[in-house]
């Protein structure tokens, strides 16, 4: 029996990987898991609850209690809820409990789909390092801060393009020195910088890595 195709997509934040991992997602008829949607509602619900983010026994309570109707939430993807995950996701007792859920869905995707892809910081590192597929999706942080600054704008809120900048390093650092599960590429993940490319060419590129690794362990063809 064929098992699951798992694809693991990471990187720092505006890099590009959502968009890369849905759109694969799509293409492949693949089960789809964002996993920093799951920070993000344990911080916003702690938000909303008065909570502080660094407060890591609320921060427990909060992700053993997700109200998962918050992954809909308007304010999920706002740069105050994303602040708030980076220091959510730096408790270990939190990252433990959302493992949990995030390695069945890779192993047993909703719907029997054949294959699930995971993007994240952690998914070829901790939650699935067994991954057939794993892509690093990363990006000069400028290219990144622009990025973000042109959807905050789409959305309608106001920001300078360098406090955006700003506070994505500050949230990078964060991600990359924490003691728990680390931003880092796996070592036998591919590199994809998205710095100079635009999303179709990022697409095809994302793609061609994924075709080559599955057709390298033997996998069958997409
Ligand atoms: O990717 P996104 O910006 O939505 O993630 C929000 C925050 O959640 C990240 O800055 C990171 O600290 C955390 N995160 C994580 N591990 C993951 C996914 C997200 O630590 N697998």
């Amino acid at each position: 029996m064929n098992r699951t195709v798992i694809i693991a997509i990471d990187g720092p934040g505006a890099s590009g990987k959502g968009t890369l991992a849905r759109r694969l997602a799509a293409h492949l008829g693949y089960a789809y898991l964002d996993t920093g949607a799951m920070y993000r509602a344990v911080a916003l619900q702690m938000l909303q609850a008065g909570a502080d983010p660094a407060d890591a026994q609320a921060a427990l309570v909060a992700a053993q209690n997700l109200d998962t109707r918050l992954i809909d939430d308007r304010q999920l993807r706002t740069d105050r809820v994303g602040e708030a995950a980076s220091r959510v996701a730096a408790h270990e007792d939190v990252r433990q409990a959302l493992m949990v859920f995030q390695r069945s869905f890779a192993t047993n995707p909703p719907g029997k789909s054949p294959g699930a892809v995971l993007d994240g910081r952690d998914i070829g590192t901790v939650i699935c390092p067994d991954a057939q597929v794993k892509l690093f999706v990363t990006a000069s942080p400028e290219a990144r801060a622009h990025r973000r600054y042109t959807e905050l704008g789409a959305r309608g809120e106001a920001a300078s393009e360098a406090k955006v900048l700003a506070e994505l390093q500050v949230r990078d650092a964060r991600d990359q020195t924490r003691s728990v599960a680390p931003l880092r590429a796996a070592p036998d993940a591919v590199i994809l910088d998205t710095t100079d490319m635009a999303i179709d060419a990022a697409f095809a590129a994302a793609l061609s890595a994924v075709a080559g690794k599955i057709a390298s362990n033997g996998e069958p063809d997409l």
